[in-house]
């Protein structure tokens, strides 16, 4: 199948754990069976509440009903409470204020700040996406992370920073919220998995999200990524590898890399022979320079960096975690890299992220480039990337998994 009518076939929302995932898996799965290979689906657990009510008013000094959304696995609750306004998030001097307020955030939930949250007591909290003078008021849909489900539960909405806005400006005094929900159960994501055969056991896997977020396309973020590595399958279908390759077609990375880390659980006692995973996440974009992050050995590093003069490709080789399907796997020891065409002029994560953010010259070329250096991994006599995470990964790693606070 050529790359736009692939791209095409995946312009639909498709949110981790929903029935058009699992659409999307299953076309996933069918392209590959037309080119002769097998796919199977591995279905995976991730948590799910159905929310029925979200609401937010200011009750004084004046009354203003917000338009909200709730967040998803967080906890039923009608609370009326001082806001506070949290403008340092990690300042003890400004978490000293929170205690049973409800805590206005001017952006999203990060762990480190959720933690302080509950550490300091606070009744609930109030987070903001979009900018200020953005054309819409678009409202994301929000979850309580399952990290973050581990340290408490707390009531939360999440509101356009337009509407969040006057709330500072006109000094909201006190709120209401009130969040319906079901408790937290299990739904099903899913990974599509398909293996190539070469003439060892040695295993490259490769990865690229298909899922998107609730408000968007998720054409470039990630569907091209999808469409590289099928590229790739359909590739060495007809060119048999030295080297065992396994194509991970990730469910819920949007939902915090969530199918990755449960392939890695799965198959957790083969990832001895994985050397090496190539991660695909957004490629082909019209504008933006293209970027790897390797969580291996510099002497990687170095390689892509002179493998990229060899054929003449510009790519910005740097080392380090990245927020992808890679960083699972280099957590668990395999050692990763990240292939990305990055800007930040590109909309992602909203519904602008639609078949106008890519260029079918710019897809060709990027995912050419991609098949060159994997068919060097692909066929190399020996796998030269040393098995080993180095100290200054394993602690961008771990900072990234949060078990350690960044400095
Ligand atoms: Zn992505």
């Amino acid at each position: 199948m050529n790359e736009m009518t692939f791209l095409k076939n995946l312009d639909f929302i498709r949110t981790g754990g929903s029935k058009e995932e699992l659409k999307a898996a299953e076309f996933i799965q069918a392209e590959l069976q037309k080119l002769g290979l097998k796919a199977k689906i591995e279905d995976f657990p991730v948590h799910a509440s159905t929310i029925s009510k979200a609401e937010l008013e200011v009750t004084k000094p004046y009354k203003k009903s917000i338009p909200c959304t709730g967040y998803m696995n967080s906890v039923s609750a009608e609370l009326t409470k001082d806001m506070y306004y949290l403008r340092n998030k990690n300042d003890e001097r400004d978490l000293q204020n929170i205690k049973d307020k409800i805590v206005f955030l001017d952006g999203g939930l990060p762990y480190w700040t959720y933690k302080s949250l509950i550490e300091n007591g606070a009744a609930g909290f109030i987070t903001c996406n979009g900018n200020l003078h953005d054309d819409d008021t678009d409202i994301d849909y929000k979850e309580i992370r399952e990290p973050l489900e581990k340290l408490g539960q707390l009531p939360g909405v999440n509101i356009h920073l337009k509407d969040g806005y006057p709330m500072i400006q006109n000094n909201a005094q006190t709120v209401k919220l009130t969040l319906k929900q079901t408790p937290v159960k299990n739904a099903k994501s899913r990974n599509v998995v398909c293996k190539i055969k070469g003439q060892d056991d040695e295993i490259i896997v490769f990865s690229a999200h298909y899922d998107s977020v609730p408000l968007s396309h998720g054409i470039y973020d990630n569907a091209t990524g999808a469409l590289t590595i099928y590229k790739l399958a359909e590739y060495f279908a007809s060119h048999k590898p030295k080297h065992t390759l396994v194509f991970v077609w990730c469910g819920s990375e949007e939902r915090g890399l969530l199918g990755s880390i449960a392939f890695c659980k799965k198959h957790q006692k083969h990832l001895k022979d994985y050397r090496l995973n190539i991660n695909v996440d957004m490629i082909g974009s019209h504008l933006g320079e293209f970027d790897t992050r390797v969580s291996a050995e510099d002497k990687l590093a170095h390689y892509i960096d002179y493998f990229s003069s060899e054929v003449g490709f510009a790519n910005k080789v740097t080392t380090g975690a990245y927020p992808s399907d890679s960083t699972p796997f280099a957590s668990n020891g395999v050692p990763s890299l990240s292939f990305a065409r990055n800007t930040h002029l590109e909309p992602i994560h909203c519904k602008y992220d639609d078949m106008s953010t890519v260029s079918e010259k710019n897809i060709k070329e990027d995912i050419a480039y991609i098949l060159e250096f994997s068919k060097r991994m692909a066929n190399s006599a020996l796998i030269p990337v040393k098995k080993e995470i180095p100290e200054n990964i394993q602690k961008k790693l771990d900072e990234y998994n949060y078990v350690k606070k960044p400095e």
